[in-house]
């Protein structure tokens, strides 16, 4: 039977490598980077290119969204202020999710799925409740998997390594940063 097809919403290239790894044993998967919340453009080109790397490395179709920094910073105007998991993140990671979803439907995936469940940072429970909301509002399923588990998080360590891959030291949005600017910087605050 032909595997069904995944779009993998790839917040960063090291935290990709272990969902790839999981996801492609039951499905055709595909990446997509889309990211408007890094900050600034330098930053986001060095994380895309990180993705591009994976992708040739690992022979898989990757996609990218457009940078659309103007209106993510539009979308979370007002919560600039709230702390790291808070309201900001609910906003900034349902918008990546939903235009995932949209994506996906365009180009006919059946399933969406998301390298934000490698993240030791991340409220796993927050995002697949927003990842199930959104695939029942777009009429494409959604997968969850905690990719992280299971000493995921340390093997997404291992094959970014292996690859040369570039980690960054903050989430992504400029509150992120200076965040890890004023903590040292977190090695492991990785997210779209
Ligand atoms: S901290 Fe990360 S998840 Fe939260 S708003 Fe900023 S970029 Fe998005």
């Amino acid at each position: 039977m032909k595997p069904q097809r995944l779009l993998l919403h790839i917040c960063c290239a090291p935290d990709a490598t272990v969902a790839f790894v999981k996801l492609k044993e039951r499905f055709e998967v595909e990446g997509l980077f889309y990211n408007p919340n890094i900050f600034p453009e330098e930053e986001y080109r060095k994380r895309c290119s990180a993705a591009r790397d994976l992708a040739e490395a690992w022979s898989f179709s990757l996609h990218e969204g457009p940078y659309d920094w103007e209106s993510w910073k539009a979308l979370t105007r007002g919560y600039e202020n709230v702390d790291e998991g808070g309201e900001r993140c609910q906003l900034c990671i349902a918008h990546n999710l939903r235009q995932t979803a949209v994506f996906a439907k365009a180009l006919g995936f059946g399933w969406f799925s998301t390298s934000l469940f490698t993240s030791r940072k991340k409220d796993l429970r927050m995002i697949e409740s927003l990842g199930y909301r959104i695939g029942k509002e777009t009429s494409v399923q959604f997968y969850y998997e905690p990719f992280r588990r299971a000493g995921g998080f340390d093997e997404s360590v291992r094959h970014s390594r292996e690859l040369g891959l570039y980690r960054q030291t903050y989430c992504g949005c400029p509150y992120s940063a200076q965040g890890a600017n004023s903590n040292g910087p977190s090695g492991s605050t990785r997210a779209g």
